[in-house]
């Protein structure tokens, strides 16, 4: 097997799961999540059926935070979906559900580069829960502690964007 070409699919590909292992858990990254369910669907640009549909409980502890699904298109080039800050952001509001839809941003194929955009589309719909706040065997110990300093919790929602297209074009 050889490769004559450079090959930019596989360079970005690489480069974001270098990006992805880099990120820390969902665990480390959300403490107050508890459960996280994805209920994803994937259509091909301009079908209405959808191609394939999954739904799993995300492990937290081995999840990574930044959040990517990859682009159902085998031929894709700098795609794939991103859902880091809708969940970062829902986590944040203490959302317990989450629905929408992502565009991939990415090339159709390789010779489609700078000519023809993916546009596969991954709806999705998160379910979450979260740690209590004010777990009934501590009565009223948790809320006082809370309370006051609250600007230094961490904030998970200070996730970066990736921004996806622009690094390959
Ligand atoms: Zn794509």
């Amino acid at each position: 097997m050889y490769e004559p070409k450079p090959n930019p699919r596989k360079e970005y590909r690489k480069q974001e799961s270098r990006q992805v292992e880099d990120s820390p858990t969902l665990a480390q990254a959300f403490r107050d999540l508890k459960s996280l369910t994805v209920d994803l669907a994937y259509f091909s640009p301009g079908r209405f059926a959808r191609d394939s549909q999954i739904k799993y409980t995300v492990n937290l502890a081995n999840a990574k935070s930044r959040f990517r699904f990859s682009c159902p298109n085998e031929k894709c080039v700098g795609g794939d979906f991103d859902l880091s800050t809708a969940l970062a952001k829902a986590v944040a509001a203490r959302q317990t559900s989450l629905t929408g839809e992502v565009t991939c941003q990415g090339w159709r194929c390789q010779t489609d580069i700078g000519q023809m955009r993916c546009h596969h589309i991954l709806r999705y719909k998160l379910s979450a829960e979260y740690a209590q706040d004010n777990p009934s065997a501590e009565q009223g110990q948790t809320a006082e502690n809370e309370g006051n300093g609250g600007s230094e919790h961490d904030e998970p929602s200070r996730l970066e964007v990736v921004n996806v297209c622009q690094e390959i074009t």
